[in-house]
């Protein structure tokens, strides 16, 4: 399937990545990727977007396993591109709903009626067990959500990070993987220079992330960094300058 990229596979542990658009939407969207992380027989759902693609997703992700199974869907922010279906997700699988506190909420103006199927996240994430692994969701607040979360994968070495490293093109302008950082670059920088909050908050997250051992950073849009690509991508992200550091410009004040 032309959507779908195999990301890791060690015969026990799987992590899957879809790239479905939502058609009607299309011309209004960007590239929109989701993750689906398989262990034996329980799953995670990463991100999985709005309703425009939630039976597409639903599909895609019964050819790997059955969704009752998925033990906790996770939604890095509050957005409708992430967390949109998240009612429909509720009724069509029994799992956990996994998000900052902060957006607890508000998932009720998605449709969501079960507020005690969510783990709202406190600000310094969590660890949880899962099989003979962990996974473990690293602060990422302000960028560009203030309750806004990564998810680290110990045994896939992979790193879910939301919106950080979100390239805005067409996917027909993409591939899937970052081939060359400095080509690739122009995609990144006018989202990041605008979404992102801060430079401190940018440095942040790399000390934290950097605590981890990351093969690959897959972001919510756009391209996979890969080995180099993605110590390239942190050392670039580090040096980002966000909202605070263009604030005057932003406002149309002078210095
Ligand atoms: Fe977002």
């Amino acid at each position: 399937m032309k959507n779908e990229t195999l990301l890791y596979d060690d015969g026990s542990h799987k992590c899957i990545m879809f790239s479905l658009e939502d058609e009607e939407h299309q011309d209004y969207s960007l590239s929109v990727n989701q993750f689906l992380i398989i262990q034996h027989e329980s799953a995670v759902l990463i991100d999985p977007g709005s309703e425009g693609i939630f039976s597409e997703l639903y599909d895609a992700v019964s050819a790997h396993i059955n969704p009752q199974k998925i033990k906790y869907i996770f939604f890095s922010h509050q957005d409708p591109d992430v967390a949109g279906a998240i009612n429909h997700w509720s009724v069509a699988t029994s799992a956990k709903l996994v998000i900052s506190q902060l957006w607890v909420r508000f998932m009720g103006h998605f449709g969501l009626m079960d507020m005690d199927r969510i783990i709202g996240l406190e600000d310094h994430g969590a660890r949880i067990k899962f099989g003979n692994d962990f996974l473990q969701f690293i602060p990422a607040h302000f960028l560009h959500s203030p309750g806004n979360f990564s998810l680290y994968d110990s045994r896939s070495k992979i790193l879910f990070s939301g919106d950080i490293g979100a390239a805005i093109a067409s996917p027909q302008n993409l591939n899937k993987r970052v081939d060359d950082f400095e080509e690739h670059r122009p995609f990144l920088e006018g989202f990041h220079s605008r979404y992102m909050a801060s430079n401190r908050f940018c440095r942040a997250w790399v000390e934290c992330v950097r605590a981890y051992d990351v093969s690959t950073i897959a972001p919510q849009h756009g391209s996979l960094f890969q080995g180099e690509n993605a110590t390239r991508f942190l050392e670039w992200f580090e040096a980002v300058q966000g909202g605070e550091e263009r604030c005057h410009e932003l406002y149309g004040l002078k210095k």
